[in-house]
């Protein structure tokens, strides 16, 4: 048996569904990503926008000098089941499917580490070596493509035609020849425009972008500050994620499974947040409850900011109480700035008896500012 085959072989047996290798030459489309850059579309993200950064995307060799191959991996992961699409049960939250279960920047390293070893033991030479899920300076949906694992979709995820695009990707940059696999070349989507029109805040953009100042899955996981005001109505339910132009895909509705690798299986408490409860998690509660899971990302005051807006959405008097008591107590700033704006979205009288009390006392001009913003609007 070759070597290639027998590493893909073993990425399969490790739990990866997609393998494939391509070469480390560089891709062709950083144009579009300089240009996504340049038109600030990646928001708060600024480590994706330094020089150092943009030149390591640009070439993987500037990674790893040695590099000679890259094998690019794809994990499976849970896909939201039909109850998800039509929406959560009332005051529950919604997560995005990657985030149901343990967080994949735990668990995907350990098998990129004994996939390393294998090789190295395969060929009994130490090959240098760097891996990513993710997090690392590369483009890694085009590697995959140029992998053969699939095309970058209009909702720009990659969609494999066997599995669809709940998947994580994952990157090996090795210092040895493999031989490349053939590109993915079809672009399946064809004329469908599925994942455009569902989007709630239309920041699906053309060339396979999306501006990331206005996806719900940046502002509620990367976004550290307040949320736009007038984007909040289009959060709905997400407390962390959106996976809405994933769902209506229709190589997800048809080819994704259901369930994906045991290690993400769906923990309750992180597919449907119990929105009211989670309001009061102390900060060690916080921890203990997404230790281990990707939900910690946000830290408890980005959380507890998606949380106050999920009920807000909700519009349901039951959640006035809780509301009210986050905007007199809650510590966040942040936190009390949405209560007061989920108040005024609820509106009814004691929400707005509850806005009336806190203006007087409140000493942080910002929660001010919402809370009179909210008085305003609130009815
Ligand atoms: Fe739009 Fe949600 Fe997809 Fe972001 S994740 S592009 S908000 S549908
Ligand atoms: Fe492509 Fe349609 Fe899927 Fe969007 S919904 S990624 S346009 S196939």
């Amino acid at each position: 048996m070759s070597l290639k085959s027998a590493i893909k072989d073993e990425a399969h047996r490790l739990g990866f569904q997609l393998v494939g290798v391509t070469d480390p030459h560089p891709p062709p489309h950083l144009s579009v990503y300089r240009t996504w850059l340049e038109a600030g579309m990646h928001g708060g993200m600024g480590y994706l926008a330094t020089e150092r950064a943009v030149q390591r995307r640009a070439d993987p060799r500037e990674i790893l000098p040695e590099c000679r191959s890259i094998l690019v991996l794809g994990l499976r992961y849970s896909r939201p089941d039909g109850a998800d699409s039509s929406g959560a049960t009332p005051l529950r939250g919604r997560v995005s499917s990657y985030a149901w279960g343990a967080d994949y920047h735990e668990v995907i390293p350990d098998r990129l580490k004994q996939l390393v070893r294998f090789i190295e033991q395969r060929t009994g030479t130490v090959i240098p070596n760097r891996w990513y899920t993710d997090t690392g300076p590369l483009l890694e949906r085009e590697l995959a493509q140029r992998a053969g694992l699939g095309w970058i979709g209009k909702n720009t995820c990659l969609i494999n035609p066997t599995i669809g695009s709940y998947t994580f990707l994952a990157e090996i940059l090795l210092g040895i020849e493999l031989e490349p696999d053939p590109p993915f070349l079809a672009d399946h989507c064809g004329t469908c425009t599925r994942c455009i029109e569902a989007c709630p805040t239309g920041c699906i953009l053309p060339e396979r972008t999306i501006d990331a100042r206005r996806c719900i899955s940046y502002l509620t996981i990367e976004h550290r500050d307040a949320i736009p005001r007038e984007l909040r109505p289009q959060i709905g339910d997400w407390v962390f994620g959106c996976d809405i132009c994933q769902m209506v895909c229709p190589w997800n509705q048809r080819f994704a499974a259901p369930s994906g690798d045991p290690a993400f299986s769906p923990q309750p408490d992180q597919q449907h947040p119990q929105l009211i409860e989670h309001l009061a998690l102390s900060q060690e509660q916080f921890n203990r409850l997404f230790r281990g899971t990707a939900l910690k990302r946000t830290r408890r005051r980005g959380y507890l900011r998606n949380v106050v807006v999920a009920l807000g959405n909700a519009g349901d008097q039951t959640s006035v109480p809780a509301l009210e008591d986050t905007l007199l107590r809650e510590p966040e700033e942040l936190v009390r700035a949405h209560a007061a704006w989920a108040l005024g979205r609820i509106g009814g009288q004691r929400a707005t008896r509850a806005l009336k009390g806190a203006v007087s006392a409140e000493r942080d001009q910002s929660v001010a500012s919402e809370i009179r913003s909210a008085l305003g609007s609130s009815h």
